[in-house]
């Protein structure tokens, strides 16, 4: 069993950090959230006062966090994880980041002999509970294959996608492709519904015609379609609508970068931003209520 030390407890980094645990991992975890670091606490992990200290004596460490900048921070600023590397230690990112980003801390940690992936998750926080994340890992295959028993006892699929910074580009191309699934999927519902077609009979249509796709399948943006999705909870729990906006925001940089044209994605990335720029409330709803975006009324549509 190793010694993890986990930064960034939130919505996704807990119950990951959790399912480390279970498996019988030694886990010591920082967060600036107080009360993230009892919850870690109550299952059996040590909280640290900082992220050194939780990275400190242990053999892997797995970031968390919110965005690029504060994983610059924790890695590369004064004091940071990569200044109090030793050789031999495994970082892994999970964050969604962007990939120079991610590239900088890589280089930082192989200076000092260090080993480093970039492995951000696919799965929600559903499948950060489940241990069923699919990881996009990019990095050396052997550093990967070490790492392995690791992401095993938090995600189902494992996936090797490059070097340093690719994993983070499949993310974010996953996610383009997500939030424009998701937007097409809302728009052809909403067009039904607004001339009297059924969702539920559209839905049943598409996922037997050529506009089958994941969303409408299996996270249907409909209320009530489907059990146990966001839509059917009042668009709670899933993928929070601010997060396609960053994941969307992060996409146009790669697109800048590479001169490559996107123009979907710059249509869904404005969209969510529009959907959430209405109510802030938005913003943290799953992505699916992009659905009151077309359909305004929606809690109040009667089945015809
Ligand atoms: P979150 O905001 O719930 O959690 C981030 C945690 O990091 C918080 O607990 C926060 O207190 C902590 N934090 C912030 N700054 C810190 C610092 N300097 N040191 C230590 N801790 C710090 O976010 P989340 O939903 O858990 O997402 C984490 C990452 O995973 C993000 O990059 C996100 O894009 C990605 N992601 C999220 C989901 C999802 O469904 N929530 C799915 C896939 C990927």
């Amino acid at each position: 069993m190793a010694s993890i030390g986990f930064i960034g407890l939130g919505n996704m980094g807990l119950p990951m950090a959790l399912n480390l645990l279970k498996a019988g991992h030694g886990v010591k975890a920082f967060d600036v959230n107080s009360a993230a670091l009892e919850a870690l606490a109550q299952a059996g992990g040590t909280p640290a006062n900082s992220a050194t200290l939780a990275a400190e004596d242990t053999e892997v460490v797995i970031t968390m966090l919110p965005n690029g900048s504060i994983v610059e921070s924790v890695y590369l600023g004064e004091g940071g994880l990569a200044s109090r590397a030793t050789p031999g230690r495994l970082f892994i990112d999970s964050s969604t980041i962007d990939p120079a980003t991610t590239q900088k801390v890589a280089a930082a940690l192989e200076t000092v002999g260090a080993g480093f992936l970039d492995a951000p998750v696919s799965g929600g926080i559903m499948g950060a509970k489940a241990g069923t994340l699919c990881f996009m890992v990019g990095g050396p295959a052997g550093v990967l294959a070490k790492a392995r028993p690791v992401f095993d006892c938090m995600g189902k699929k494992i996936i090797h996608t490059g070097a340093y910074g690719s994993g983070q580009l499949a993310k974010i191309c996953n996610n383009l492709m997500a939030g424009i699934l998701m937007a097409g999927t809302a728009e052809a519902l909403a067009l039904g519904a607004k001339n009297g077609l059924s969702p539920k009979v559209l839905s049943e249509v598409m996922i037997g015609s050529s506009g089958g796709n994941f969303m409408v399948e299996k996270w249907n943006p409909w209320p009530n379609l489907m059990p146990g999705v966001p839509a059917s909870n009042h668009y709670n729990g899933g993928f929070h609508v601010k997060l396609m906006v960053k994941d969307l925001g992060l996409a146009m940089d790669c697109a800048q970068q590479a001169n490559a044209a996107v123009p979907l994605g710059a249509v869904a990335r404005n969209l969510f931003t529009l959907h959430g720029s209405l109510a802030e409330e938005n913003n943290v709803l799953d992505m699916s209520s992009i659905q009151k975006l077309y359909f305004a009324d929606i809690d109040n549509y009667n089945e015809v």
